[in-house]
């Protein structure tokens, strides 16, 4: 996997439907920190989602921020290489499900 597969990984797996996938509970484009030990119990979400640059950062965490990969990382405690292999079986298994339920597939 070269830098242009990352790029094209980073630019087309949304980013908030990936922190849903996580296990983040977004609300809108905000969710709560996943460094919830920085933060308050009844703080109000300082994470924040751009989904149109596909970024995402955290209002409080200096060093938690970022792209999709970035997110997989962070939240997870991975190296980005496990964080794209997850984005690609992600993204496989979709294709698959997909023209399982819609005949041929869609083409992307
Ligand atoms: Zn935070």
């Amino acid at each position: 996997m070269d830098d242009k597969d990352v790029k094209r990984i980073e630019s087309t797996e949304r980013i908030i439907e990936v922190a849903i996938e996580l296990g983040i509970k977004v609300r809108g484009n905000m969710g709560p920190c996943f460094r919830s030990e920085r933060h308050k119990d009844n703080e109000a979400p300082t994470l924040f989602f751009n989904a149109v640059k596909n970024t995402f950062m955290c209002r409080t965490c200096p060093d938690v921020g970022g792209s999709v990969v970035d997110l997989i990382c962070q939240q997870r405690g991975w190296q980005r290489q496990q964080a794209l292999e997850w984005l690609e079986h992600r993204a496989e298994f979709d294709r698959r499900t997909h023209s399982m339920y819609h005949g041929k597939g869609r083409k992307k």
